[in-house]
């Protein structure tokens, strides 16, 4: 019998959709597309993957920034990536940093992956999780998808063929 659930390739954020600057990113102006996002993206939506963003952002729990920014350059992510032809299914963050309080969101722990594998009914066998670091690979493995590690800002087209 076919799967009637869903294909989903998590991303991670800073490093792999965008430049990973070595500090958090929450102004529109430091936020810069990697190359090749853009046509790795279209290539597995034609391949039929939701794509879904899965991001740490403990800057909000630091206090360097507010939901309220992140949101708004989350919501200009989307809007670019959609008048390119790419359609993110949702962007997931942890608002949290151990430094301030314990929670169950932030990478390397999976309540995130979890939200969307329940949510848009995700077969995680045939899922991927696209990350630039260990604790990427490690919130993969933990919910049962294939993790691709990559260096951080190349190119998405250097994998494109991997993810099938
Ligand atoms: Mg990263
Ligand atoms: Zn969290």
């Amino acid at each position: 019998m076919p799967s009637n659930r869903n294909k989903a390739i998590f991303l991670d954020r800073d490093g792999v959709i965008n430049e990973e600057r070595g500090e958090y990113t929450w102004l529109l102006e430091d936020f810069r597309i990697n190359p090749g996002v853009v046509d790795a993206l279209i290539k597995w939506q034609a391949d039929g993957f939701l794509l879904i963003v899965i991001s740490n952002q403990g800057g909000i729990a630091k206090g360097l920034y507010a939901k309220s920014d992140i949101d708004f350059l989350h919501h200009q992510l989307t809007r670019y990536l959609h008048l390119a032809g790419v359609t993110i299914t949702e962007v997931y963050y942890c608002p949290h940093h151990p430094n301030h309080g314990r929670c169950i969101c932030r990478k390397p722990d999976s309540q995130l992956l979890e939200k969307a594998i329940a949510r848009y009914s995700i077969d995680v066998s045939a899922s991927w999780f696209i990350g630039d670091s260990e604790r990427d690979q490690v919130a993969g493995e933990k919910v049962g998808v294939k993790c691709l590690k990559i260096t951080p800002n190349t190119s998405l087209l250097d994998v494109v063929s991997v993810i099938h």
